[in-house]
């Protein structure tokens, strides 16, 4: 079977690709020649990786799945959310995002958040969700250097380091994204 990963990240389509059962072939956008930014006008995280998963399958023909990501913070109402990779305007970057974040969050107590993965599949006329979600803190300076995004302010319940402070392999064991992929593929495994 072709499944279509609604991506062109290399890293990301190969990753896949050694997780999912033998008998599937992972393909990437480019893989099927689709070259459009698909839109991500959703004001969800879900909404977004439906709205991706079922432009291939609509307009290509192709089973697909995609995926959208964010921080949550509970003492801001769960932003960034959706909208985390321009938190703080379209021309920004990782840092003014941080800051921003750690700005609204000055005179809170309240340092919960949680990364979020969804997951959607589009496949025999039917949609599939895979939500991985994983607790934590946000601190009050940038720790480390490894990782991406917000990985240098977030600390996941039961530890004591960021998420910049972990190698990839032990993030991965636990992250929101490995979370939802592994129910990915338990539900590819059953197919
Ligand atoms: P994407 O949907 O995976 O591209 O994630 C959207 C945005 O959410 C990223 O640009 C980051 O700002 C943030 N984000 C998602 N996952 C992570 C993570 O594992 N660590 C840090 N930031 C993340």
């Amino acid at each position: 079977m072709q499944l279509v990963f609604a991506s062109n990240n290399k890293n990301k389509i190969t990753e896949i690709q050694q997780l999912v059962p033998q008998h599937i072939k992972v393909l990437s956008l480019e893989d099927i020649g689709c070259d459009v930014d698909i839109p991500e006008t959703a004001d969800t995280i879900e909404g977004n990786a439906i709205l991706k998963a079922s432009y291939v399958t609509e307009h290509y023909g192709y089973p697909c799945f995609a995926d959208d990501s964010g921080l949550e913070v509970h003492a801001l109402n769960g932003e960034p959310g959706v909208i985390s990779a321009r938190y703080a305007g379209s021309h920004r970057n990782n840092d003014d995002n941080i800051n921003k974040v750690l700005d609204k969050l000055s005179n809170e107590t309240n340092r919960r958040a949680n990364f979020k993965t969804v997951i959607a599949l589009h496949i025999n006329s039917e949609e599939h969700l895979f939500t991985g979600i994983i607790n934590g803190t946000i601190i009050t300076e940038k720790r480390g250097t490894n990782g991406f995004g917000y990985d240098p302010v977030f600390v996941p319940d039961g530890y004591t380091k960021t998420f910049a402070e972990f190698t990839l392999d032990e993030k991965s064991a636990i992250s929101h994204r490995g979370i939802a992929v592994k129910q990915l593929v338990s539900y590819l495994e059953t197919l």
